[in-house]
């Protein structure tokens, strides 16, 4: 195993010394990976039921991404967007034939907060300047998709972001009505709010947000950067309502690892790009977009999405049981451990020690967001650590 140690100072004293303290300075320096399982500088092993925050959704060194990338390098690196390349096209196609619409079409970026920027961007595009956001909701740090975002927190810092976005309650259509208009450009939703906790909307939100949307003409925007590309057991997250929205945006799970984001147009309502309109360097790139390819390639191949399905409900039951839970919400491999009391960081930093990496979107819940390719041993690990955690710290 690799593992590489300075034996003058640990890497978070190295770290406090070179990099901002945005994210404060993380406990943990992790060095490889392999699967489901991460190893720190010191060779401790940890099962990861994070997954670089629902990203590596094959886990890490899958061999399949490393051939696709290691090929891709090897061949052509980068090309930017003055040329065409292969490996772009057949995402875009392969994005096409996921959601099952030919006329999608698809602007590549390096992340989430891109991809919505692009959404933003396009709809104010109709000649309507208005958004409708929601509360709680995370949509990204730049100052467009921040504006968008329903945090107060990491909005204020930050005044005057965009003015012209309001914010319903989430998961309340009447909240929605009231706030959308013909002057509306766009409504964003996330499928289940993930950074908010993973809380998960009524059944009929999405159907609903789209029926709103039609009568004031406002594009649906649905932000799918954390439930897309299979964590739910669903591609995109809208499939199960029978309805679709205007743009999808993704990223997250979408480079299996590699920065990678895209906004897909879905069928011919609102505005296009018309060249020169937006654009990104290194969006798309021939490496990122190889890993994507295989990825994508994999999860249809292995029929992976039901078995998303059934091994997030198995974790789920699992949970549900375990000492100090309150409720166990969210869908496929994205799940919100509610605890009962508002401990959850304490949770997160013993299960850290116990060899489980596991994260708290708030005082109260852990997010579980473990690569796609768990298998029932991983779950059973999980459980079982999760549960040692929840009795020491419920006890101590
Ligand atoms: C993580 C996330 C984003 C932002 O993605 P970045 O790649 O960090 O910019 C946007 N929307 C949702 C729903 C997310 O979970």
């Amino acid at each position: 195993m690799k593992t590489k140690t300075s034996n003058a100072e640990s890497m978070s004293e190295q770290w406090k010394l070179a990099l901002q303290n945005n994210y404060g300075t993380p406990p943990i320096a992790l060095t490889y990976g392999k699967g489901a399982y991460v190893w720190d500088e010191n060779g401790k092993k940890y099962l990861d039921f994070l997954a670089g925050i629902a990203t590596n959704i094959l886990g890490h060194a899958h061999p399949t991404i490393i051939e696709a990338v290691s090929d891709q390098i090897s061949t052509l690196g980068h090309v930017s967007n003055l040329y065409s390349h292969p490996q772009a096209v057949e995402l875009a196609q392969k994005l096409q034939d996921l959601a099952g619409d030919p006329s999608a079409r698809v602007f590549f970026c390096n992340s989430g907060a891109e991809a919505n920027e692009a959404a933003l961007k396009l709809s104010r595009l109709s000649g309507r300047k208005r958004i409708v956001s929601t509360e709680g909701s995370f949509h990204g740090r730049t100052i467009g998709s921040l504006s968008l975002t329903g945090q107060e927190s990491k909005r204020a810092p930050f005044y005057p972001l965009l003015t012209d976005v309001s914010f319903a309650a989430y998961g309340d259509l009447a909240a929605l009505r009231k706030k959308v208009s013909k002057k509306t450009a766009m409504v964003i939703v996330e499928a289940i709010q993930g950074e908010n906790g993973v809380v998960v909307p009524p059944a009929g939100y999405i159907a609903g947000v789209r029926e709103i949307c039609d009568k004031s003409g406002a594009l649906f925007v649905l932000d799918a950067v954390q439930t897309g590309m299979g964590r739910t057991g669903q591609w995109f997250g809208y499939e199960d309502e029978g309805v679709k929205p205007d743009i999808v945006t993704l990223a997250k799970g979408l480079g299996g690892g590699l920065p990678l984001g895209a906004m897909v147009t879905l069928g011919k309502r609102g505005p296009a790009f018309k060249p020169g309109e937006h654009g990104s360097t290194f969006g798309g790139n021939p490496v990122a977009c190889a890993a994507a390819n295989a990825t994508i390639d994999f999860l249809v191949s292995k029929n992976q999405l039901a078995k998303v399905v059934n091994a997030g409900k198995d974790l789920q039951e699992k949970i549900s049981h375990l000492p100090c839970v309150s409720t166990v919400r969210g869908k496929g491999l994205l799940l919100g451990v509610v605890l009962q009391h508002p401990k959850a960081s304490e949770v997160a930093q013993r299960c850290a020690e116990l060899g489980l990496l596991v994260n708290a979107p708030n005082k109260s819940v852990i997010r579980l967001a473990p690569p796609l390719i768990i298998t029932a041993k991983h779950i059973d690990e999980c459980v079982k650590k999760f549960a040692q955690a929840l009795t020491e710290v419920g006890n101590a």
